[in-house]
C-alpha cells in the first residue's frame, strides 16, 4: 500500500552462488513526504529516514533475478511471475540515515549482531 523509495544492489544468491544484478529492495523506512520518488544505493543517504529504521539492521528480502524463473512476455519481454518469485532474506544496515552494509542472512547470522528491525 502506497508509496515507496527503492534500493538497487547487486547480490549474491545464496542458493545459486551467482549474482542478482541490480536487485529492487522496496523500502518504506522514510517519512510520507520523501516516499516515491527516490532509488537509492550503498552509500547513500535515506533523507527523512523514520527514527525506527535509523542507525540499526532492518532485516527484509528480495526478488532474486539469479535464481528466479523468468517467462517470456510480450514482445519478448522478460519478467518473474509472482508464482516464480524466489526471496532471499537480507539485513541492510542504516548508520545515521546512510545505507551502510547489505549482507546475506548467512552472513548477518556470523557477526553476532542480535537487534534488529524485522521488516519482513
Ligand atoms: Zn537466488
Amino acid at each position: 500500500m502506497g508509496l515507496f523509495n527503492s534500493i538497487f544492489a547487486d547480490l549474491k544468491c545464496p542458493s545459486k552462488g551467482g549474482i542478482s544484478k541490480d536487485t529492487e529492495i522496496q523500502i518504506k523506512w522514510q517519512h510520507q513526504k520523501a516516499r516515491g520518488i527516490s532509488s537509492y544505493r550503498v552509500g547513500d543517504v535515506l533523507e527523512e529516514i523514520e527514527d525506527e529504521y535509523n542507525n540499526t539492521w532492518i532485516r527484509t528480502d528480495f526478488i532474486c533475478n539469479a535464481c528466479s524463473k523468468f517467462t517470456t512476455g510480450w514482445k519478448g519481454m522478460e519478467y518473474i511471475r509472482s508464482e516464480d518469485q524466489s526471496r532471499h532474506v537480507i539485513f541492510v544496515k542504516i548508520e545515521k540515515s546512510k545505507i551502510c552494509e547489505i549482507l546475506l542472512e548467512a552472513e548477518f547470522n556470523k557477526i553476532g549482531v542480535k537487534d534488529f528491525v524485522d521488516y519482513l
